[in-house]
């Protein structure tokens, strides 16, 4: 049987969760029943039946999500993202209208995050399958995604030479993350985007 403690220990796993904070979670959860189990039923089922976007990567209950199927998309227009949270920083924009890959990371050489924990492999099976005539490579401006741009860049350039790669315009600041740029900031990015 588990007790309160291992409860906070798995609180304070999670990101931005302190050991306080998990402490305070796990009483305020012991507290209110309702919202315990109503969250205990939704993570168990979300848990259980989410898998990923056979194209894009992306967390759904579906083969392929809303977005890949959607016919409006521009499907020769590829947007790679680090991760699903900076895709929907895009979406929120709404000034890229074609369909995204998300690599799941970005490469770090310095932890020995390498290329092979990505979804490259997906990434260059679609390069191949699909008709890409241009990829907006959108990582966030840190040491990791200017690294995984350059991987990247090459990579598209060998398997396709004739994709435009582009990548987003500065005005995010270096350090900063697609996440949590303000919309105007990651608007004017996307739409002065520069073609290498
Ligand atoms: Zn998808």
């Amino acid at each position: 049987m588990f007790d309160i403690n291992d409860l906070i220990t798995a609180l304070s796993k999670l990101p931005g969760i302190g050991k306080k904070s998990a402490s305070r979670l796990t009483f305020f959860l012991l507290k209110n029943k309702d919202i315990s189990g109503n969250l205990l039923t939704i993570l168990s089922d979300v848990i259980i039946n989410i898998k990923q976007c056979e194209l894009c990567g992306q967390y759904t209950i579906k083969n392929i999500c809303d977005l890949c199927s959607n016919e409006k998309r521009n499907k020769n227009k590829l947007c790679i993202v680090e991760e699903q949270n900076d895709m929907n920083a895009i979406e929120e924009t709404g000034s890229f209208d074609g369909i995204y890959h998300i690599l799941m990371g970005a490469i770090n050489p310095l932890s020995g995050f390498g290329p092979e924990k990505l979804k490259i492999n997906e990434l260059k099976s679609r390069i191949t399958k699909e008709s890409f005539s241009e990829i907006l490579i959108a990582t966030n401006p840190t040491i990791e995604g200017e690294a995984t741009f350059l991987y990247l860049k090459n990579i598209i350039n060998s398997l396709s030479p004739s994709i435009k790669i582009s990548k987003l315009a500065t005005g995010i600041p270096m350090g900063g993350s697609l996440e949590y740029s303000d919309k105007l900031t990651l608007t004017k990015a996307i739409l002065t985007k520069q073609y290498l």
